[in-house]
């Protein structure tokens, strides 16, 4: 077995590893990125269409494109990248407060020690087993994602008469680019009674091109031995029950399925890194530090983001803040990282990010997305005493658009031992 050692190793080569790489080689330090698969880039290389960037560029990149300048920052520093290589385990030094980490590579097992770990592992889509799919058992039924890596990076066409099950935005842009390449794609049926996609999405993807929309509606079986032959579509009520007697059987060759995407951390399981039951990736601190000292996490793998900016910025902070923690110079005193002071959250918001604040790091950036669509919003943030410390307006909230705003970690200095934040619609 082959050993290495790091200040900072980053796991995951999408958009956020190589932000965090950057930035933490930027602070001086030795940094290994370490990617399973055979280039650096992650979901973006698949995802040929356009709308990356605009915040981090101010243009309108596809993903290959947006992927390409992020790694030519990551050339232009002295990164070490591994690529086919998989992390099989990852746990706490023996003495230290370091990390050790097996990975499998084409060269062998490879054992890496490390003073801080950051985790951008990204997301998996949810599957026909996770919705619990009713009916046969045929071929033709893909994720999403899948069906995109299908066309766009192998050529293939998935199948000529589609129906979509679920309104996310990567079912909402398959919805297209099938209709480009030819197949007929019936519909989007979408069992909440709003579609889960970004507004844009909605209308250059679906309206655009007269693909239906059909809201509360939801397959209730499949058919079909061999290949698949059709479905059986129906309306739910308020409570997402099927309505008896709306039933309608169509004729397709393919159902693509589009119904969510889970943060992927099942290696740090035997951590017991703590969990935000409301993202399902790790409870982190402004500084994107979980509770486990020294390991970092960004991206997709700590909540699902909706703009790659956003996957970015998140991991150049998990980046800067693991350099520092690696050189001894984050928190003055390193047990001043064990301040987790919780940010509770009201009914209003669906999930905000950091759930934890350590009044003793950066400046916090915080990311939300409202429990329901509102025309006007107002959030506020109030204090251990159940004082309002800040608030903010809100135009049009929707719970598909993720909202940012920062603000000085001072306000967070006032000896409180919890926070709450709410949202709270303004008619
Ligand atoms: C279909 C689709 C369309 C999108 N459209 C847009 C858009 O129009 N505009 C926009 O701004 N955003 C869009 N996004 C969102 C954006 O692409 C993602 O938010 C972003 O790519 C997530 O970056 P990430 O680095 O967190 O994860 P990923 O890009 O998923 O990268 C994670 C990487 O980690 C690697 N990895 C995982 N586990 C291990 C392991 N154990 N060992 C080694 N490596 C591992 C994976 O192979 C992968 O390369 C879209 C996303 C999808 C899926």
């Amino acid at each position: 077995m082959k050993h290495e050692n790091y200040d900072v190793v980053v796991i995951g080569g999408g958009p956020a590893g190589i932000s965090a790489a950057v930035a933490a080689c930027r602070q001086g330090c030795f940094t290994l990125i370490v990617e399973r698969e055979e280039i650096l880039g992650g979901i973006l290389k698949q995802c040929i269409h356009d709308g990356f960037g605009l915040f981090r560029y101010k243009e309108r990149l596809t993903g290959p494109e947006y992927a390409f300048r992020e790694q030519n920052e990551l050339n232009s520093l002295p990164v070490t990248v591994h690529t086919s290589t998989f992390l099989v385990d990852i746990c706490r030094e023996d003495e230290g407060d370091g990390f050790l980490m097996t990975f499998v590579s084409p060269d062998g097992m490879l054992e890496v020690r490390a003073g801080a770990v950051i985790t951008a592992t990204g997301c998996r889509e949810r599957s026909g087993r996770q919705i619990f799919l009713h009916g046969e058992r045929p071929s033709g039924i893909f994720t999403a994602g899948q069906a995109q890596g299908f066309v766009n990076l192998k050529g293939y066409l998935p199948g000529k008469r589609i129906v979509i099950l679920g309104s996310g935005d990567i079912g909402l842009i398959m919805a297209r680019r099938l209709t480009l390449e030819g197949a007929h794609v019936l519909g989007v049926y979408e069992i909440k009674p709003e579609p889960s996609g970004l507004t844009r999405n909605i209308a250059q993807c679906l309206e655009d091109y007269s693909i239906p929309l059909n809201l509360s509606t939801t397959v209730k079986s499949v058919h079909g031995r061999g290949r698949m032959t059709g479905v059986t579509i129906c309306r739910v009520d308020e409570k997402l029950n099927e309505i008896d007697g709306t039933e309608k059987n169509l004729s397709c060759d393919t159902l693509i399925l589009s119904v969510g995407l889970i943060p992927e951390n099942e290696i740090l399981d035997k951590l017991h890194v703590p969990r935000d039951p409301a993202t399902s990736g790790p409870e982190v601190d402004q500084d994107q530090m979980t509770g486990l000292p020294g390991l970092f996490t960004c991206g997709n793998a700590q909540h699902v983001n909706d703009l790659v900016d956003y996957v970015s910025e998140s991991g150049s902070m998990a980046g800067r803040a693991a350099a520092e923690w690696a050189e001894g110079r984050k928190y003055t005193h390193k047990a001043g990282a064990s301040i987790r002071i919780k940010m509770n959250r009201g009914e209003g918001l669906l999930y905000q990010v950091p759930a934890v604040i350590n009044p003793h790091g950066s400046d916090p950036v915080f990311y939300f997305r409202a429990a329901k669509t509102m025309d006007g919003g107002r959030l506020s943030i109030k204090d251990g005493r159940g004082d309002e410390i800040f608030s903010k307006s809100f135009t049009f909230l929707k719970p598909p658009e993720m909202e940012r705003f920062s603000l000085p970690v001072s306000f967070f200095q006032d000896g409180s031992d919890e926070f709450y934040m709410d949202l709270e619609e303004v008619v």
